[in-house]
């Protein structure tokens, strides 16, 4: 019996002609981010367990349950990158970028590894387009990367989402908050799981981001961050408000707001998207401002903010609207018995630039003619011993149908 092989589960294909919205997807991002004066950054789709461990949270759902961890020939404890920003951390200090610019503004894409349980937008290769901001602390700069995000959407015809705004104060404000959560939670902890009750005593604000559904009425009772800010985050998130007020941006406060990963403070963020085709995998982006995080994986002080969103997510929505079309050749040469001169003028126009096919395996005319129609060619020549004798071909246009005499030596210089 011969042995089949399929992917991984949770780590699709992607094949033409979806590759299509995908390349899209990309230029896209090229072209605003570029806009916006982000240059782009690539890191190592693998890292040391340690710099996620340490820069996302050891009581996160990500390190708790998702990791792709592995040791190496040498021993090494390795990981397959959850997220982008603790590799672009690392990155943004191992060569001390801060000592000769101020201000970074960089961007990244690409895939994203976590051991989760599959669904629509849920997958366990995934793919993020990122941005990162450092040297910035003014709520100025959270609102331009908000404005990015919701212009890049828009230009991908993505216009039916909500923007969920909250602020989770700074450190200390953080840690007083932490000490209230674990009060509300603490009276019911009979009714919490053990993992959940070692979350409640190690990282209990990790809590109000449980999706256990048991969780949902003690998450609604506890209490809020938002009424408990301190000044400086408060003047900052009123701040931000009034930046996006400025550029007519919408948003929700979502008081319930935390993200999935510890390094975040004031500022926190999430595109919602209404459509239905998403189900529970609705966000499309996730960010916010994590001034601590530079100094917690050993750089300078540093206030950084920045986001991330999911491309399958995106391609969810853009394929909703249009399906891909894989682009058909702009000429097709058919050959009815001059085989070596469809091939040489094949390779002529290609090498001048232009999209040229022909059907390598020969065959009868019609099957070929039928090849041409099937890749949606825009134009088609056949070629045989009549053709070559005169220098004539009938250059057909195969949409209308109607054809017209050229000269092939002409025929280049016609398709272009
Ligand atoms: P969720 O609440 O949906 O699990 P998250 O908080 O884990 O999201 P982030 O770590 O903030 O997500 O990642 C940013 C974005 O990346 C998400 O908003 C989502 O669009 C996308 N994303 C996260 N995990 C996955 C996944 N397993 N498959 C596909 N996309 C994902
Ligand atoms: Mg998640």
């Amino acid at each position: 019996m011969k042995q089949k092989f399929s992917g991984l589960r949770g780590m699709g294909d992607i094949l033409p002609p979806d590759t299509v919205l995908w390349q899209r997807l990309e230029a896209t991002a090229r072209e605003i981010f570029g806009a916006f004066g982000f240059g782009e950054i690539r890191t190592p789709i693998a890292e040391e367990t340690a710099l996620f461990e340490r820069g996302i949270g050891e009581d996160t759902e990500v390190i708790g349950k998702e990791m792709y961890s592995f040791l190496d020939k040498g021993d090494r404890h390795i990981s397959l990158r959850p997220e982008g920003t603790a590799p672009v951390v690392r990155s943004y200090i191992e060569h001390a970028i801060h000592q000769r610019e101020p201000i970074s503004k960089w961007f990244y894409m690409g895939p994203m590894f976590r051991y989760e349980r599959m669904k629509t937008g849920r997958y366990r290769q995934f793919h993020q387009l990122g941005a990162e901001v450092f040297g910035i602390a003014e709520p100025r700069q959270d609102a331009e990367l908000i404005q990015l995000a919701l212009e890049f959407l828009k230009k991908l015809g993505i216009f039916e989402v909500r923007l969920e705004l909250n602020s989770l104060g700074d450190v200390d404000c953080r840690r007083r908050f932490a000490e209230k959560t674990h009060a509300h939670f603490s009276s019911s902890r009979h009714v919490l799981s053990e993992e959940l009750q070692k979350t409640l005593d190690r990282n209990p604000m990790r809590l109000l981001d449980s999706k256990e559904e048991r969780m949902a009425p003690l998450i609604a009772s506890a209490p809020i961050l938002l009424e408990q800010l301190d000044d400086a985050s408060r003047e900052h998130f009123d701040e931000l408000q009034r930046l996006l007020r400025l550029l007519e941006i919408d948003f929700v406060v979502n008081p319930r707001l935390v993200r999935g990963l510890d390094y975040y403070s004031r500022t926190a963020f999430e595109v919602v998207a209404e459509a239905s085709v998403l189900g529970t995998a609705s966000t499309v982006c996730g960010g916010g401002r994590y001034d601590a995080l530079v100094e917690q994986l050993g750089g300078p002080s540093t206030p950084a903010v920045g986001f991330a969103m999911g491309l399958e997510r995106l391609c969810l929505l853009m394929g909703a609207k249009s399906k891909a079309v894989l682009q058909g050749p702009l000429l097709f040469l058919v050959d009815a018995g001059a085989r070596d001169e469809v091939w040489k003028l094949l390779s002529f126009l290609r090498k001048a630039g232009l999209a040229v096919e022909a059907d390598l395996r020969g065959g009868s005319v019609k099957s070929q003619l039928k090849r041409a129609n099937k890749l949606g060619a825009q134009y088609c020549i056949v070629l045989g011993e009549a053709e070559l004798k005169t220098g004539q071909v009938q250059l057909k246009d195969m949409q209308s149908g109607t054809e017209r005499e050229v000269m092939l030596s002409e025929v280049e210089g016609m398709l272009r």
